[in-house]
């Protein structure tokens, strides 16, 4: 036998599918922060602070770019962002990598 649907059940159905389109949305803008030892980063020279790149290494490097000034960063909250180098991955705002291309 079928338990009768109450406005309480109703409410409580709704609540849950709520939140759990807000976690699956906070979880997809979010990923995961790229790891400097991921051997795309660092074959890229990728660092979370551009004041610490390896200029030696990576001299296409000029002061002042970063992340956030890449027209491949997708920014996110808390400094971090989307880039489409590393998808799937969150990258600082304030990194850097060899592909950096200035926004136009
Ligand atoms: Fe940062 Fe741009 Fe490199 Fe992505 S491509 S890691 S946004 S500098």
């Amino acid at each position: 036998m079928n338990k009768p649907i109450t406005r309480r059940r109703v409410l409580l159905t709704g609540a849950i599918a709520t939140a759990a389109v807000a976690v699956s949305r906070v979880a997809n803008a979010e990923g995961v922060k790229l790891a400097l030892d991921d051997p795309q980063a660092v074959a890229l020279g990728y660092v979370e602070d551009a004041a610490k790149v390896d200029t030696a290494k990576f001299p296409r490097y000029q002061a002042g770019q970063n992340c956030e000034t890449c027209s491949l960063y997708q920014p996110g909250e808390g400094g971090w962002g989307g880039c489409s180098i590393f998808a799937g991955k969150q990258v600082a705002a304030a990194g850097w990598c060899n592909v950096f291309a200035p926004k136009a």
